[in-house]
């Protein structure tokens, strides 16, 4: 009994991915044009790309950025990525300039950090005054807890959380301008920034809440209600004999969202709900209630989270169906399908939608020249332009708070691309302070005095990398080095400093182009490695490739 229905069940789940898939593949088969999305103002020829970057990092004059100075500031770009000092607007230098990273500046004296200033004080105190919509409040606290100690871990330093009143650091989430002439830019781009130690803004920290905060690898949902309420969704999970990658509706005809927090469902059956805002709110005056659908606002109805009322973009409801009478409201959390970016603050995927006469089952890359997944918020694209990303990896907000945070403290960016202070986002799993780091920030405060320092510090050793899994997202052909090898140039997002794991020992590895396996000694790696940057890229390969071979 009941096994019948299940396997129906399984089938036509089967054959819906099916059509969806087949759908899907048929639409991707006819090239759509690239269209301008609304709200999304991102430069997008090389050119614009060049002149937006070398004005916001290094100071290139906005209406004299040309000739002379253009090339001059565009050398002094390559210079700090350790690229060829070409001076024109090349396909390695544009690359780089289309990374996620930092919004404070490359060069020195340029608007943040005019002397070395510092915290006279040993002891820093910070205060969180919002939170992202995207991770739990827990969460949220754990990672700026953890990203100060980094640097705590290696200097005199303690950093204390107050709750109310004037703080060193100040923390917040913004999105475009937030108040402090340096506006955001929406998803990806520039991440967050910060100021150098001092009175007023100094130290003050901020997030841009346009980019979609994990802890580095996808959403971080925390279940509510059923029976493993405040657990986290466990991903993938087993139910019924299929895994999930997400929050689902699936066995449940109520749609609300849910997931497993353990791996098997069927086994384990610990479950909870994924945040809704039929659930809960956050924030608001209304101590967590659910939305209340319709409600009244300013005398119109409406039948979801609005950012009506608001100049900051956030999402919200009332708890009660007349918000002019009763006043209360809370703030809607991001749901499983929200969207990050784009015009539509945050409302969740419509499928299926219309999208210049086609339909679509699920995010598309269609219309955009940067394979970037979006999907309508409405179901015509046509008729409403309404739009957002959908949800990815996203950016740690440990590591970027971490980086932050060397700002506050009066680091500026360092030129070596294995430091958190370079001012490229890198996803590393098991993150470890580089050597640079800490020679910086030890110059600032000096060494810890009071306390053992931490067993583990600098960079990771060969035995390390084994352990580590290593992953590629790119992968291209060089050509050859002086002594006739072939190179193969990898683009990692891994931690950076598993390629100094690779210096001290003898490497074996493995080309991934010819396949062949090539041997490279010490000797030459440490040439290779004071070459320039895309040597180091080949280090990384190297280290990966002790890793593949294993
Ligand atoms: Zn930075
Ligand atoms: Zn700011």
């Amino acid at each position: 009994m009941g096994f019948p229905t299940i396997f129906s069940c399984r089938r036509s789940l089967l054959k819906l991915f099916l059509l969806q898939f087949i759908a899907f593949q048929t639409v991707n088969a006819r090239p759509s044009p690239i269209i301008r999305f609304p709200g999304d103002d991102t430069p997008r020829t090389d050119k614009e790309v060049a002149l937006h970057y070398l004005n916001k990092f290094y100071g290139c004059p906005q209406d004299r950025c040309n000739l002379m100075v253009l090339k001059d500031t565009l050398k002094k770009m390559q210079k700090f990525f350790s690229l060829q000092e070409t001076g024109e607007i090349d396909s390695k230098t544009v690359e780089i300039m289309k990374k996620p990273r930092c919004g404070v500046p490359d060069v020195a004296n340029y608007n943040f950090f005019h002397r070395k200033p510092k915290w006279q004080n040993k002891d820093v105190t910070y205060r969180i005054l919002g939170y992202t919509p995207d991770l739990d409040e827990e969460v949220i606290n754990d990672a700026f807890f953890r990203a100060f100690k980094v640097w705590s871990d290696v200097t005199p330093l303690t950093f204390t959380r107050i709750m109310d009143g004037e703080a060193d650091i100040m923390i917040n989430f913004g999105r475009n301008e937030h108040g402090d002439g340096y506006p955001f830019d929406g998803k990806d781009g520039l991440l967050a920034h910060a100021f150098a130690p001092g009175p007023g803004i100094g130290g003050d920290s901020h997030f841009d809440d346009d980019e979609q905060w994990t802890l580095g690898e996808g959403q971080v949902v925390k279940a509510k209600f059923g029976n493993a309420d405040g657990e986290f969704c466990k991903f993938p999970f087993l139910f019924m004999g299929t895994e999930y990658n997400s929050c689902t509706p699936q066995g449940r005809d109520d749609g609300f969202l849910w997931c497993s927090t353990t791996y098997n469902f069927d086994e384990d059956g610990k479950y909870g709900f994924c945040p809704h805002e039929l659930l809960f709110t956050l924030g608001g005056n209304a101590e967590g209630a659910p939305c209340k659908f319709p409600f009244n606002f300013q005398g119109e109805k409406y039948d979801g989270c609005t950012t009506q009322g608001r100049d900051d973009g956030y999402r919200w409801c009332a708890t009660t169906e007349d918000y002019d009478r009763d006043k209360t409201y809370g703030f809607c959390p991001e749901t499983a399908m929200s969207t990050v970016g784009g015009n539509a603050d945050g409302s969740p995927c419509v499928f299926p939608f219309t999208f210049l006469g086609d339909t679509y089952e699920s995010c598309t890359t269609s219309g955009r020249s940067d394979g970037k997944m979006w999907c309508a918020t409405t179901k015509s694209y046509d008729d409403d332009r309404k739009w957002g990303f959908c949800p990815d990896q996203g950016y740690s907000l440990f590591l970027v708070a971490a980086h932050e945070f060397g700002h506050a403290l009066g680091l500026e960016h360092s030129q070596d691309p294995g430091a958190l202070m370079a001012p490229v986002y890198t996803f590393t799993k098991d993150f470890r302070l580089s050597n640079d780091d800490i020679k910086g920030i030890q110059e600032l405060y000096g060494v810890p005095t009071d306390k053992p320092l931490p067993p583990t510090q600098g960079p990771v050793t060969p035995m390390d990398i084994c352990n580590e899994p290593v992953i590629f997202d790119a992968v291209e052909l060089l050509g050859q080095t002086n002594d006739g090898l072939a190179v193969d140039i990898v683009d990692t997002n891994t931690v950076i400093s598993t390629l100094r794991a690779a210096y001290p020992v003898t490497i074996i590895w493995k080309s991934a182009t010819s396949r062949c396996i090539c041997k490279i000694l010490k000797s030459q790696l440490d040439w290779l490695f004071s070459l320039s940057y895309n040597i180091f890229h080949l280090a990384v390969a190297l280290a990966g490739s002790v890793h593949q071979l294993k």
